[in-house]
């Protein structure tokens, strides 16, 4: 199943699910305008969803629509810091025991297709391919053996970053943090459509289709089931909750010469299985 959020043709949200390059707006059909609101209904609701886009005869090309991030306001959004063995080489830091874990607001990202905005105050942006696991399912301190029972589906995500203010002290955030420097999307894809844990899956960056980043999400230190776990303890998670499961070795800052993303690039982010993510960078 594969669901995507737009906005329909009097400008509001709307939850599609996409059949082949055709969408059904299920929204317009009695159902949420969210995947949030979907996910909260538990996963039965996503199934209905699908059942009512089956049977309908109204769709929409799937390239005339202006595309939302899959999950608009999660409760809580984790990113996962040197989650690659290769990166965190290239980045100079020790293998973490731990998952190294920080925050996303949802303003800091963008729908595919939308730009993504380089600040004034800084030019050292830079790219992450990542893959997002999506909750499907509420729990604390859920065991590792059960964790993937409470992922709904995947999703992908460019990481956008400025790296001189995400190093400027201890805490990564503020430099994770810009207004619309991440991108979400295309859509989701339940977790019935990939193998358990979303993992062998390629995963790539592209700058103005140049490969930057070329992996595979088996090489992921602390697996999608762990993340969960680790996220769950002491927090409980909700549905809509992601977990954005970091980035492979390729950056722009650990480049020599470093690589930048600037005004009219194009960036790709591909999971494979999961789809492409594509932003054009713009000057704020
Ligand atoms: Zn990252």
């Amino acid at each position: 199943m594969r669901f995507l959020a737009f906005l329909d043709k009097n400008g509001q949200p709307a939850l599609g699910v996409r059949l082949g390059d055709e969408v059904v707006d299920v929204t317009a059909l009695g159902q949420p305008a969210t995947l949030d609101e979907l996910l909260a209904r538990g996963p039965q609701a996503l199934r209905s969803a699908h059942a009512v886009a089956e049977g309908a005869t109204a769709r929409l090309p799937l390239a005339s629509l202006r595309l939302l991030p899959p999950v608009r306001n999660p409760s809580k959004a984790f990113a996962i810091g040197l989650n690659y063995v290769d990166h965190a080489a290239e980045s100079q830091f020790d293998l973490p025991k731990h998952p190294v874990i920080f925050q996303r607001f949802p303003s800091s990202w963008v729908a595919h297709g939308e730009a993504l905005i380089r600040p004034r105050v800084s030019e050292r942006f830079d790219y992450e391919a990542e893959l997002v696991a999506v909750i499907g399912k509420a729990g604390k301190y859920i065991p590792k053996e059960r964790a993937l029972e409470h992922v709904a589906g995947y999703s992908v995500f460019n990481d956008g970053s400025l790296r001189d203010y995400q190093t400027r002290s201890g805490q990564w955030l503020w430099g994770k943090n810009f207004d619309r420097s991440g991108g979400f999307g295309p859509e989701f894809v339940s977790a019935d459509e990939l193998p358990p844990g979303a993992v062998g899956l390629n995963i790539q960056c592209r700058l103005n289709g140049q490969v930057m980043q070329n992996a595979n999400t088996r090489d992921m230190i602390f697996d999608v089931a762990t993340l969960v776990s680790a996220c769950s303890e002491g927090m409980e998670l909700q549905p809509g909750d992601i977990i954005i499961t970091g980035t492979p070795s390729g950056v722009g800052l650990a480049r020599n010469p470093q690589v930048w993303m600037k005004p009219g690039d194009t960036c790709d982010i591909e999971v494979e299985r999961v789809g492409v993510l594509s932003n054009h960078i713009e000057a704020e």
